[in-house]
């Protein structure tokens, strides 16, 4: 058997990832039992635009898309778009079982707070709500 890629992940950890993308190859979007997928590590070297979410640097692939990422190979590009596909659950799941949190989200300069406000008022009913400040 091969070292695992991802030495700094527990059995606990990889088996969480395989979870969260609900035992799903991301390569060929097949369905497997926990056992036959595979956390693979995407190529650090090539991989020029890393970020710090540790979640958008594995791949968690069946045996066989493995074989394919190693041999044949798959391009690195090709499997960031498969990172940069994933749905915001998966995503979120994956960046919680490496302890990863984005940075607060802080909103855009140009909000248009009235809008809000709007929204606010035709699903709430008017009432003791004041502004405050
Ligand atoms: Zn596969
Ligand atoms: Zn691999």
């Amino acid at each position: 058997m091969p070292p695992p890629e991802c030495p700094g992940l527990t059995p606990a950890q990889e088996k969480r990832l395989k979870l969260a993308v609900e035992g799903t190859c991301e390569l060929c979007s097949e369905y497997f039992a926990l056992p036959f997928l595979d956390i693979h590590r995407i190529s650090r070297r090539q991989y020029r635009e890393m970020k710090r979410d540790p979640s958008t640097r594995i791949l968690v692939v069946c045996h066989l898309c493995h074989d394919h990422i190693h041999h044949l190979p798959v391009p690195v590009r090709q499997q960031r778009e498969i990172v940069s596909r994933r749905s915001f659950f998966v995503r979120r799941d994956l960046r919680r079982v490496f302890g990863y949190r984005p940075r607060p989200y802080s909103p855009p300069e140009e909000i248009d707070v009235s809008q809000i406000f709007d929204e606010y008022f035709t699903h709430a009913p008017p009432g003791p709500f004041r502004l405050s400040g």
